[in-house]
């Protein structure tokens, strides 16, 4: 059976704010949010950002990817074998990612399929900018333009995907292969914190 680990929003906030200082030394100027469960995450990262960055604008651009997920017209095989795109960022993607140092926020990398397919497919908006600029520039603008990732909960595990391996890459905490159970899941938010600290009251 698989085990269950409840998380509060109380454990999120706190693992995020325990992870700023060395994001802040990234010093992201752009958080790319996976929805759904990157929303919540980049929100409260933007709050302590905020704080110790000089980037008080600090912006958030939301896109939308399901693996897990049905998504209306997915045949049952492609769920959990594919990323699906449900949301992007726009015919200005490349345009808005070029030159920014841009972090990719999102709440578990589970067998890394979406954080491996989000930053292929924004690398690729960056290239496709890019050649609407001179070839001259081309290289120092490429070199300006970062990737980082940032995830709540990094799962120790025999990923699918790869990430680069100089891809500055932070998670809040690493957690066996269990599955979380967040509280933006939970119908009810004091029995799922009652649960969760009766867990961790027996451990
Ligand atoms: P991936 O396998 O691509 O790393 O993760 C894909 C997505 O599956 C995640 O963004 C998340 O929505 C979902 N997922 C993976 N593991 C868990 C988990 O333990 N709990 C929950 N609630 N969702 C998960």
């Amino acid at each position: 059976m698989v085990q269950h680990l409840r998380v509060t929003y109380n454990d999120i906030h706190n693992l995020i704010r325990k992870s700023t200082p060395e994001i802040a030394s990234y010093n992201p100027d752009l958080l790319v949010a996976i929805g759904g469960g990157g929303f919540f995450p980049a929100r409260v990262m933007r709050t302590f950002l905020r704080e110790v960055t000089e980037h008080k604008a600090l912006q958030i651009q939301a896109i939308g990817l399901s693996l897990y997920e049905p998504v209306e017209g997915t045949s049952a095989e492609q769920i959990g074998q594919e990323v699906i795109r449900t949301q992007w960022l726009g015919p200005d993607s490349g345009k808005l990612l070029l030159g920014r140092r841009n972090l990719i926020v999102d709440e578990v990398d589970d067998t890394r399929k979406t954080l491996h397919y989000a930053l292929s497919e924004l690398q690729k908006d960056v290239e496709d900018e890019l050649l609407k600029h001179p070839e001259s520039e081309r290289a120092a603008l490429r070199e300006a333009t970062k990737f980082g990732v940032f995830v709540v909960h990094n799962k120790n595990k025999a990923k699918l995907a790869e990430l680069p391996s100089d891809l500055p890459y932070f998670a809040g905490a690493t957690v066996e292969d269990v599955w979380l159970d967040y509280p933006w899941e939970a119908m009810d938010i004091e029995e799922h914190d009652r649960h969760a600290a009766a867990d961790k009251a027996s451990n």
